[in-house]
């Protein structure tokens, strides 16, 4: 008996990739799943963060696929290869920061190196014609599949039917009638196949999976490295755009603001790092100060801190500072009225 076929599936958590791999499985391949770790992915721990996201999974979606499927997940970190890909998208973004294109392509391209370097046939990917407006398109899946360098080891089981035939189907690996032919925005067909193949609780792609498909957090991340000068990045700056209310009242500065408990701890591990800032007289957020402040920036900033304290409406909150450099600042400020907060502070 010869060995079976294997295949690299690439898992993002959603229900595409989870179908494209049933698939593929259920004709005898062997498949192992690759995520791919960018740094903009929304994951369980990042809901357990904030008290008003405590109902929603805490599991991180990729694993919990492949537990499915029983099958192993390779989790493979490409934080710094992929700053390239979002600072300078060869195929420019989608509606927000989202270089789509080039990620899929990006992706790919290393699940290539990852098959030749483990000994494994071909790559499945969950893409279906149509489903995206960037980057799933039918003249897309060419451009995916040439520049990645993957060529005709690229098999999207949910819409190959729809394409031309690959090498697994050309070589009798996989059966080209069991593939499917999807196309087009609806959901429906892959609600269909999850419920033919039982699967109930998977994640629904509404919510994104990926910060950079958000308006706001683009927004921040823009505002990041337009007053940064570069679109260069660390991981924590990616971290903290993802907590907080974020406040620019000066160019020079902006504040990131605890909105509750869950936030405010997560902050702390950012104290020593930042000049940071809490009320002392009532409770109230913690406040880190991103960007080189001087004296007249802190009265500022702790006027705004009280601000978004329980001491709002109080006519004097003591607000305590600890500077960069080690320096602890006590004030007593009054909080700043609400409408002296102009719309565009918020970011
Ligand atoms: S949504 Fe994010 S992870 Fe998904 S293809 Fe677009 S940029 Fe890449």
């Amino acid at each position: 008996m010869t060995d079976p076929r294997k295949a690299a599936a690439l898992i993002s958590g959603g229900l595409d990739s989870l179908l494209a791999a049933k698939v593929i499985l259920d004709q005898g391949i062997h498949v192992e799943g690759i995520n791919f770790y960018t740094g903009f992915c929304v994951e369980g721990h990042t809901h357990a963060i904030r008290q008003k996201d405590r109902a929603r999974p805490k599991r991180n979606n990729a694993l919990w696929v492949a537990e499915q499927l029983g099958i192993k997940l390779h989790i493979i970190d490409i934080i710094e290869e992929y700053k390239d890909i979002v600072a300078s998208p060869k195929h420019g973004y989608g509606a927000n920061l989202n270089p789509c294109l080039d990620c899929k392509i990006f992706m790919v391209q290393k699940a290539r190196e990852w098959i030749d370097g483990h000994g494994f046939d071909f790559i499945i990917t969950g893409e279906v014609i149509g489903q995206r407006p960037k980057s799933q398109r039918k003249d897309t899946m060419p451009v995916i599949a040439s520049e990645s360098g993957a060529d005709d080891l690229l098999l999207r089981p949910l819409c190959a039917r729809n394409l031309p035939q690959t090498r697994p189907e050309r070589e009798g690996w996989v059966d080209r009638q069991r593939l499917f032919a999807f196309e087009g925005r609806s959901r429906k067909p892959q609600m269909a196949l999850a419920e033919q193949f039982g699967f109930k609780d998977y994640a629904q792609p509404a919510g994104g999976c990926c910060f950079l498909t958000d308006v706001q957090y683009s927004h921040k991340l823009a505002d990041l490295w337009r007053t940064r000068g570069t679109r260069r990045y660390e991981l924590d700056d990616i971290m903290l755009l993802k907590v907080g209310r974020h406040l620019r009242p000066r160019p020079h500065f902006k504040m990131i603001i605890g909105r509750e408990d869950g936030e405010n701890r997560f902050l702390e591990g950012y104290r020593k790092q930042f000049t940071h800032l809490f009320t002392t007289s009532h409770n109230g957020p913690l406040v880190l100060i991103d960007g080189e402040v001087v004296d007249d920036d802190l009265e500022l900033a702790a006027q705004i801190t009280a601000r978004f304290s329980q001491g709002r409406e109080a006519d004097c909150v003591d607000v305590e500072i600890h500077t960069a450099d080690g320096a602890t600042v006590s004030k007593q400020v009054k909080p700043i009225a609400g409408d002296q907060i102009p719309r565009n502070w918020y970011l």
